[in-house]
């Protein structure tokens, strides 16, 4: 339940009915935009009671049942597409920008010389995985504390914001330390006490997409970071799993839009993962543009063939600008309406 206030509510009615909601033992969640404030209503069952106290109450223009359990990343809550600024770059409503680098930080030639390189061809934000999640125990695991080392210190040389996976609960606050954006990756995407974390870490959250997750339930997670009071979550579309074994996974393009319609929330999409196959990354990243997304992941390194992780669906820094390049005529005719 929605409760949404009069354009000209004042502090005090948007308190007073803060309050009713509160004593009746639910909790509330305040956002606000050109069209004044709302009041979303969380909590479980029995809301008609609360609805009722509050209806006649000054300031209040209507109450809105909400039929989807993500009332905070749905339209329904918040009708305006939301901008998510991760180190002073926006992405979503109309901002569009490109997170790329290695699957994992490798050591520090590795890390700067594809900064520099993604840098050069357009990319705003710079990512590698310093703790991976490996389907197997005995796969490289990640560099952990050194891999977040390197990664600032191409953030000192190149300025290019961090993007980087948290895999633990107990880790957030040290990869927090280094990063401007949390990655919850694909597996982790139903880690509740994960999420709850992030939502707590106060910085922007690139939260993936499950390989076999619907897109209610994707939301649902989503819902966990807002719920904790950080607005800024990023949904990455990567692929899911299907009966189809050329590709690594299924890309679902149809997600963009989807998610468009479904949440405010800004959408990109991952065709690395998505495909796992380098050269069908940048077809599936022009069609993931064509369709909407307001940016891209894109896994990039130097020497692809030499890389310690996803090296099959890496791209070259020469491949890498390729792709750039090739979106710019496509970007501005994304999005022209339906
Ligand atoms: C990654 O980004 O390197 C990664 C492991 O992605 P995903 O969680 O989508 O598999
Ligand atoms: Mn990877």
């Amino acid at each position: 339940m929605i409760v949404v206030m009069a354009e000209k509510a004042s502090e005090e009615e948007i308190e007073a009915v803060q309050r009713i909601v509160d004593e009746a033992g639910f909790r509330t969640h305040r956002s606000a935009d050109r069209s004044g404030t709302a009041l979303g209503v969380l909590g479980e069952g029995g809301k008609e009671g609360v609805a009722a106290l509050v209806i006649g109450m000054p300031g209040v223009a209507r109450i809105m049942p909400v039929d989807v359990p993500y009332i905070l990343a749905s339209t329904e809550g918040r009708h305006e597409p939301t901008t998510v600024e991760i180190r002073g770059v926006p992405v979503g409503a109309g901002h569009f920008a490109v997170i790329a680098g290695p699957c994992s930080v490798e050591d520090e030639t590795q890390i700067l010389e594809t900064a520099r390189g993604v840098k050069a061809a357009g990319a705003k934000l710079l990512r590698g995985g310093a703790f991976k999640p490996r389907s197997s125990p005995y796969s490289f695991q990640g560099l952990g504390k050194e891999g977040l080392r390197l990664l600032a210190r191409a953030r000192e040389e190149t300025g290019l914001g961090i993007v980087t996976e948290v895999m633990d609960p107990r880790d957030v606050e040290r990869v927090g330390g280094v990063a401007d954006a949390l990655q919850i990756g694909a597996r982790n995407m139903q880690n509740f006490p994960l999420l709850r974390e992030v939502g707590r870490a106060g910085l922007p959250v690139v939260l993936k997409r499950g390989p076999s997750a619907t897109y209610a339930e994707w939301l649902m997670a989503a819902e966990y970071v807002l719920s904790e009071g950080n607005p800024d979550v990023i949904l990455c579309e990567r692929g899911i799993r299907t009966f189809e074994t050329h590709t690594r996974h299924t890309m679902d393009i149809a997600a963009i839009p989807a998610l468009h319609e479904l949440s405010h929330l800004p959408v990109i999409a991952d065709p690395s993962h998505g495909t796992g196959r380098w050269r069908m990354v940048a077809p599936l990243a022009r069609a993931a543009v064509a369709a909407g997304a307001d940016g891209l992941l894109i896994e990039v390194h130097p020497r692809p063939r030499e890389a310690w992780s996803d090296a099959s669906q890496t791209l070259s820094l020469e491949h890498f600008a390729a792709l750039m390049a090739s979106l710019e005529g496509l970007r501005p005719v994304a999005r022209t309406g339906p």
